[in-house]
């Protein structure tokens, strides 16, 4: 991968909040020809009818419009990525079908949740690092948007942390911070695969950065190691819809497929400059 590659894929996850919250504002194209709808309770009873464009009406013969609402808060802006890869591209490690539903349904819920949810609060408009963060501080009465949140962010981490033909042993940079770290790739390897095949339930293994060391850390449900001052580096997803659809109970063949044909360590690569 070259270093505008590695540079455009670290952008992918910080770019979900970049969309224009502008274009969510802007008044349709036919507002101008159809009058808003009156509210029920100020509407006269005997209403002229709409005037056709061009024509003028007396003042005291046209409907009272109510105000334009006040947007007191910005529109929600959390957006889907598009994905890395086709849907059949990590075949047949996961299948499109897997793909189509983890992404096309799974995901794409949880970017519509962290948006209704976050809608009209302090939180609309704001990073999706940001809103995972502030939604944790918020206790349970912001559990299911930081839920909503933080997979969003997990599942947008996790596509970049597959690619076709990935897999195997690193090379370069990583290999030496892999064998500082782990003792060798097959000691990293060994201690994934055992995490991720021995996850109770549904979750996440990562490999993050955690004060200038490398390391394998597990999260439950949502949960993130954004939480903890970890950077993660990759992730793979033990939830069963990660899965399921392939494998069954087989989590073990999920995992080691993951392992040695879609690890992406470009990205592992580019997430540690
Ligand atoms: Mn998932």
């Amino acid at each position: 991968m070259s270093m505008d590659d590695a540079f455009s894929r670290r952008l992918f996850v910080g770019s979900v909040i970049a969309t224009s919250a502008g274009a969510l504002l802007t008044r349709p194209a036919n507002a101008q020809k159809t009058p808003p709808p009156v509210a029920e309770g100020t509407k006269p009873q005997t209403a002229p009818p709409v005037p056709p464009t061009g024509k003028t009406v007396p003042e005291a013969a046209k409907p009272s419009a109510p105000a334009e609402p006040s947007v007191t808060t910005a529109a929600p802006t959390i957006a889907l990525p598009p994905l890395p890869y086709a849907e059949n591209a990590l075949e047949p490690v996961i299948s499109a079908t897997t793909v189509g539903f983890h992404y096309g349904k799974h995901h794409k819920t949880y970017v519509e949740k962290t948006n209704t949810l976050s809608a009209g609060t302090p939180l609309a408009g704001k990073s999706l690092e940001e809103i995972v963060k502030r939604a944790a501080k918020g206790g349970e009465k912001q559990k299911k948007l930081f839920n909503a949140a933080a997979q969003t962010w997990n599942h947008n981490f996790y596509w970049q942390s597959l690619k076709p033909k990935g897999g195997g042993a690193p090379t370069g940079t990583v290999k030496e911070r892999i064998d500082k770290d782990f003792g060798s790739y097959e000691k990293f390897r060994e201690q994934f695969a055992t995490t991720a095949i021995d996850h109770f339930s549904n979750g996440w293994v990562w490999l993050v950065l955690d004060k200038g060391k490398l390391k394998i850390v597990e999260t439950h449900d949502a949960d993130t190691p954004l939480l903890r001052g970890q950077k993660p580096l990759l992730t793979t997803d033990v939830w069963e819809h990660a899965y399921y659809l392939d494998y069954k109970n087989a989590r073990k063949d999920y995992v080691n497929g993951f392992l040695d044909k879609l690890l992406n360590w470009d990205f592992v690569a580019a997430n540690l400059v």
